[in-house]
């Protein structure tokens, strides 16, 4: 029986020797792409070339592609764990023609290495092929069905319809007819009783799609048209573990040798058995699903986070353990005690989990640790919820509540009923489902952008030139419009460009393209599909006249000197922390720089004060950038340059090098390390277990920053009339005010009971009632306390009224003993009417009550009206 690895060896031998070029999987996570955040087919990388952004290196290509589907167009997530099939993360095996052969090599490649090199029966397979459309205008494929036949028995090649046989990129783009393999892998009586081609595309889990052969013949147009694609591409895919599960006779991606070791891992951690419960089942292959994408990212650079691509890896991660959690009886973090295992399997194939083992250990433990305690207050939540709703004699939660819950607290609908159930109760699931239809809409809106046709005014693609000048005449290749929340923009691609484009942490560069008539403004510059663009709010009226492109010099050198500090911070890191110091993302911009590293602890004030001391060291020795443009990558590597995980590298790169800080980058950078001018950090916090971020400022920054400093301390000094020793003054000066305060409280106590024996000899009687009444200038607190200590002492008929004004605001205040309480008498009512003539309200308990007010005049007279109201 061949071994996972194996078969994934054998895939690439055998169209190598069909003269195809093997490339590696480029990064699952995707950086600089606001329009897809994981691979999530093997296409993707080919993107540009597809779309003809740039040539083809290659002709044939082909390769195992680690894929992610779990969120936008292809989203498996709610089945993962419940099927035996679908996984978020996957490897695709893929073969690429881009405009060289097309449907007939395909498919008989396909079926060569499907059944002459891997023997499996050919009466198991089944072949789909485009029906045709009336709408769309096109007729069945009969093409692809032509060469089928040549392989397949009629019975064994079934029609498919629009949505499973008619691949397409996107609203627009690329597009074309597809045919998948399926293979029917029940036993021979089940065989006998239903033909498998009935269940074609059925989701019976032993009737699946293995490899999906895409042909790409036309160009869809905004407005809906197709058009003939020029150069035909081949694009296919096969999902490696669906095959692995084939040849080694299984009828479970899990029964495979790529999920065994886990799974076993799991059931021992559970003290339970896999095969022996659904439900238990279930959540084992959800945990050993999601312990390998989540371990993946977090080496391809993308750590659960709050938001985009983070924020999903984080939902991957909390359900897993809620899985754990619920039915497998895991209520401490578990999930990081699968990585040794996880490691031991996949480590040799991918050996950057080796590199990273104690980092991915580290968040995925505190991850799960915070979402646990999460899951704590959502049940004391959910506790208090349920016994509102029975107190009102329900026994239904409202699916607002279900919503907050799930929205607010990360906690699964599915989680929220099961405990309901058990409880007898249930939650409006409708109203919850209204309330997730809301929330999606108002993301849709948010997101929503209609992007015209790109109109061509000349062939060609775009040359870079942003590294050596910062103006170049250049003219217009495409247009195009984009619509995005009510604003019309332009994207624009030139011939030739300086301005640098969004990539690598650096944002992008801004500037003006000018003409003989016109200035265009040029507010962003980003790469889509590998292709610069420029983003305006108008379009140039003459469009064939040639322009100068201007970047705006002052923010490119605000823009090269923060990248340039970021390296030296980076060698200067690893020089003052250790050798774990890895860059986990940064941001560069004209205003302030941010690096965000591995490193275990907080760095210390001396640990930054020490990097700071050998970058700006570093800055004074006044380097020379040493560049090398265009390198081949094992160059790179043996110069010793740094390169970034779960970066997408080509076989050439630019290799960035100021003394012995060398890396792999494409950014813009300073001509020597002096034009830096001087480096401060400003901020060091954590961003995840594990990573610190420290942001820092360069240049006129720094000045700007000291200009600031220094004017505050002369404010500071001068307040202090010069001190010479500033700390010790402003210590002096905290000392002295805290004597004064306690002096002052002794004071205030000292003047309440004066105040007090001063009342008790003033008290009147009125029929019977002993009335105090008086008005003073004192806080509010000191009446207050006057106020209790004289219910201690006078415990019977005692009616205390006070208006007081302190910093200006009247105060009424109103204090009973509990037998006029009895007779019918409360404060609170006292207060509230008499406070309106000071302009103010208040209240309180029916013994004690006060009232603010604006209108310190009207005291006297509200004091009065307090007496007249209760009538003694
Ligand atoms: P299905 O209908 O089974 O979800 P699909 O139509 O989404 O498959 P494609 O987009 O054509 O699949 O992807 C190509 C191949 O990748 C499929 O034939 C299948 O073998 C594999 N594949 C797709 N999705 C997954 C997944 N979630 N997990 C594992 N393999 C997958
Ligand atoms: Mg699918």
């Amino acid at each position: 029986m061949l071994t996972a690895n194996e078969i994934r060896d054998s895939f690439k031998s055998f169209f190598e020797s069909k003269g195809h070029q093997i490339v590696p999987s480029a990064p699952m996570v995707i950086k600089d792409d606001p329009t897809l955040m994981f691979t999530n087919a093997g296409m993707n990388q080919f993107k540009d070339i597809i779309l003809g952004n740039h040539p083809a290196k290659f002709k044939r290509v082909a390769d195992s592609q680690k894929c992610l589907r779990v969120s936008g167009k292809h989203n498996d997530l709610e089945e993962v764990g419940h099927d035996t099939y679908h996984h978020t993360m996957f490897e695709m095996l893929g073969n690429w023609s881009f405009g060289d052969y097309f449907k007939k090599e395909a498919i008989s490649w396909a079926w060569e290495y499907l059944v002459d090199v891997l023997k499996i029966d050919p009466k198991n397979l089944y072949a789909t092929v485009f029906e045709g459309s009336a709408e769309e205008g096109l007729e069945r494929d009969n093409e692809a069905a032509s060469y089928w036949e040549q392989f397949l028995p009629k019975d064994h090649i079934l029609n498919g319809n629009k949505h499973d046989n008619f691949w397409e990129m996107g609203d627009t783009g690329p597009c074309g007819p597809c045919s998948e393999i399926h293979i029917d892998s029940r036993s021979e009586e089940e065989k006998a009783l239903v033909p498998g081609r009935e269940l074609v595309n059925k989701d019976h889990p032993q009737v699946i799609e293995i490899w999906n052969l895409v042909f790409m013949q036309f160009n869809r147009k905004a407005d809906g048209s197709l058009e003939g694609l020029p150069a035909k591409v081949i694009d296919t895919g096969m999902g490696f573990e669906r095959l692995v599960r084939t040849l080694q006779g299984k009828t479970s991606n899990y029964d495979t040798d790529v999920f065994q070791p886990i799974l076993k891992a799991i059931a021992n951690m559970a003290g339970k058995h896999y095969g022996d419960n659904e439900q238990d089942d279930i959540a084992m292959r959800v945990i050993a699903d999601h312990i390998r994408t989540i371990a993946f990212s977090i080496t391809d650079g993308q750590l659960p986070s709050n938001a985009k691509a983070g924020y999903v890896i984080r939902r991957i991660l909390r359900r897993a353990v809620r899985y754990g959690y619920t039915f497998l009886g895991q209520k401490q973090a578990f999930m990081y005690r699968l990585l040794p295992v996880l490691i031991e399997n996949m480590g040799g194939a991918y050996p950057e989990l080796n590199a990273q083992k104690e980092l991915i250990t580290k968040v995925i433990k505190e991850e799960e640790e915070s979402f646990l305690r999460t899951l704590e207050t959502g049940i004391r939540l959910l506790d208090k919820t349920m016994a509102d709703a029975k107190a009102a004699g329900k026994t239904e939660i409202s699916g607002k509540d279900a919503f907050t819950l799930y929205d607010t607290f990360g906690f699964p609908l599915d989680l929220t009923e099961l405990i309901l159930r058990e409880n007898g109760m249930t939650a409006d699931l409708k109203e919850f489902d209204a309330e997730m239809q809301k929330q999606k809409q108002r993301a849709r809106n948010a997101a929503a952008v209609e992007t015209g046709d790109w109109v061509t005014l000349q062939e060609g693609t775009t040359e870079f030139v942003g590294y050596d000048y910062t103006e170049f005449e250049t003219s217009i290749l495409r247009y195009r419009q984009i619509k995005q929340k009510n604003q019309t923009l332009y994207q624009i691609v030139l011939d030739k460009t300086p301005f640098y484009a969004e990539s690598g942490g650096q944002v992008g560069d801004t500037g003006v393209l000018v003409n003989e008539f016109e200035t265009i403004e040029v507010i962003d510059t980003k790469k889509e599909n590998n292709l610069p663009i420029h983003i305006t709010k108008k379009l140039p009226e003459h469009l064939e006249a040639p322009m100068m492109a201007c970047v705006d010099t002052d923010k490119r050198a605000a823009c090269a000197a923060n990248h340039s500090c970021t390296h030296l911070l980076d060698a200067a890191l690893r020089e003052v922390l250790g050798d774990h110091v890895e860059q986990k993302g940064s941001l560069v911009t004209p205003e302030s720089l941010r690096f965000d590293f591995s490193h275990f602890q907080k760095v210390t004030d001396e640990q930054i004060r020490q990097v700071e001391h050998i970058v700006n060291a570093k800055i004074r020795a006044n380097i020379p950038l040493q560049e090398y443009r265009n390198i081949p990558i094992e160059e790179a590597k043996e110069l010793g340059a740094i390169a970034l995980f779960g970066e997408k590298y080509g076989d050439h790169v630019r290799v960035i090098q100021f003394g012995n800080s060398m890396e792999f980058c494409g950014g813009t950078h300073v001509a020597a390390t002096g034009h830096i001018g001087m480096v401060k950090i400003v901020s060091e916090s954590s961003v995840a277990a594990g990573v610190r971020r420290i942001e820092a400022f360069t240049g006129a920054r720094v000045e700007t920053m000291l200009d600031n400093f220094q004017d505050t301390m002369r404010d500071l000094k001068a307040l202090f009339n010069n001190a010479p020793d500033l700390t010790a003054a402003i210590r002096k000066y905290i000392d002295e005010n805290a004597g004064l305060k306690k002096q002052v409280e002794d004071f205030m106590k000292e003047k309440e009971s004066q105040l007090k024996s001063k009342l008790l000899q003033s008290v009147k009687e009125v029929n019977g009632v002993k009335v105090i009444k008086f008005t003073a200038p004192i806080p509010a607190e000191t009446v207050k306390n006057i106020a209790f200590q004289l219910r201690g002492e006078i415990t019977e008929n005692l009616f205390f009224v006070a208006g007081t004004v302190h910093e200006g605001k009247p105060i009424l205040t109103v204090m009973l003993s509990d037998n006029l309480v009895a007779s019918g008498l409360k404060a609170g009512m006292l207060v509230k009417e008499a406070a309106k003539l000071i302009q103010g309200g208040g209240g309180g308990q029916p013994h004690f009550a006060t009232a603010g007010g604006k209108n310190p005049d009207g005291l006297s007279a509200a004091v009065d009206k307090v007496i007249e109201l209760a009538g003694i």
